[in-house]
């Protein structure tokens, strides 16, 4: 399936996310053949360049008069591997902003992590970003990059991207959209290998909906009833869990997609007995999957991961309901990398 967005306009012009088509048009509007549109899609989304004048089968007149061109690439500005091997980047964007990605490697696959925003305005009580604050949404070609950085460090083909970075990809989905977009037509990852995760906003789930993607949609719920879920986000307040769950079904019938549910396990808080039943009765008859998250330590919180033993417990109890259910191994942790621990100590340097 094709997915069709426009791309936002806001910011200035860069190579980095058109689509072939508009590549294509630039080249053509620049009195070069229609073939060199098709040279650019490979050497800006499968070799990576990191800009014009790198791509050789160009001819060297043309590329020395687009020499003001941006292609729209970061500037690696930190790098630090965990003993797990998972990669944490900080990334320098062109107004000095910096954004963390994190590249996930496991034997089959190579997962990016990447960030939506700068920053991130949601305030969730356990998570590192919300306690930094908020700058900016991120352009198209700001989150397309994060993937071909990645690549091009790992040497290796991307095959999974999550939106569990930095943000929250719903407060900016027309570029969201269109880098999901360009991640599946231009760097050919599947839809069904992309994945956003949020925490819910009023009316967002829908619009996202209607743009029909096939991509995996995973939704931050993170307790079973609706004090519990008020404490650990704010926003929750403004979106009652019965609207968000009537929303979520809403999902699957537009895309005939299931929803994921994120349930971050909190010791003592949401992680007994009588959490684990509330939740399977909040979702008994729902098309979904849960996935337990233990919960990361951040500083700025004191609440505690629970033991193997208690996760198990909670897992059992779900799976007795007949919930389908998975647990998200905390790649990272050593590294600050884990899901909530990304904060970027300075958002611009
Ligand atoms: N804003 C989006 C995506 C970013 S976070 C969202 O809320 O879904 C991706 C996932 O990591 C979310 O489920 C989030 O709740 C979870 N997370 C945040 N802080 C965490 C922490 N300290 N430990 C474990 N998971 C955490």
């Amino acid at each position: 399936m094709v997915i069709n967005n426009p791309v936002p306009t806001d910011s200035a012009e860069v190579l980095l996310g058109k689509s072939l088509p508009e590549l294509t048009a630039w080249v053509q509007a620049q009195g070069q053949p229609a073939y060199r549109g098709k040279q650019l899609q490979q050497w800006i989304y499968q070799q990576g360049v990191r800009s014009l004048a790198e791509i050789s089968v160009l001819p060297k007149a043309w590329r020395a008069e687009q020499a003001n061109v941006a292609l729209g690439r970061s500037t690696l500005h930190h790098r630090s591997v965990a003993p797990d091997k998972t990669r944490k980047y900080l990334l320098r964007l062109t107004d000095g902003m910096l954004i963390e990605t994190v590249g996930i490697p496991t034997a089959k696959r190579l997962t990016v992590c990447v960030s939506s925003q700068v920053g991130c305005p949601m305030a969730c009580d356990f998570c590192a970003t919300g306690k930094g604050g908020f700058r900016r949404n991120l352009a198209v070609h700001e989150i397309v990059d994060q993937v071909l950085t990645v690549q091009n460090d790992f040497e290796r083909r991307v095959s999974n991207v999550v939106f569990m970075g930095m943000g929250e990809p719903l407060l900016n989905i027309p570029a969201v959209v269109a880098a999901l977009r360009v991640l599946n037509q231009e760097v050919g990852i599947g839809q069904r290998s992309l994945t956003v995760s949020t925490v819910g906003l009023p009316d967002r789930i829908r619009e996202f909906a209607e743009h029909r993607l096939q991509v995996t949609f995973a939704v931050s719920l993170h307790a079973s009833n609706q004090a519990d879920r008020e404490q650990l986000i704010p926003s929750a307040r403004h979106y009652k869990l019965p609207q968000l769950l009537a929303d979520c079904r809403e999902y699957v019938e537009i895309t005939g997609r299931r929803v994921s549910f994120e349930y971050i396990l909190l010791a003592g808080f949401n992680d007994r007995p009588q959490d684990a039943i509330a939740l399977a009765k909040l979702l008994r008859g729902f098309q979904s999957h849960i996935n337990l998250i233990p919960y990361n330590p951040i500083d700025e919180a004191d609440y505690q991961r629970p033991t193997p033993a208690q996760l198990q417990a909670f897992r059992d109890i779900l799976e007795q309901s007949k919930l389908a259910t998975s647990v998200r191994q905390s790649r990272g942790l050593a590294a600050d990398a884990a899901c909530g621990q990304l904060r970027a100590s300075q958002l611009a340097s």
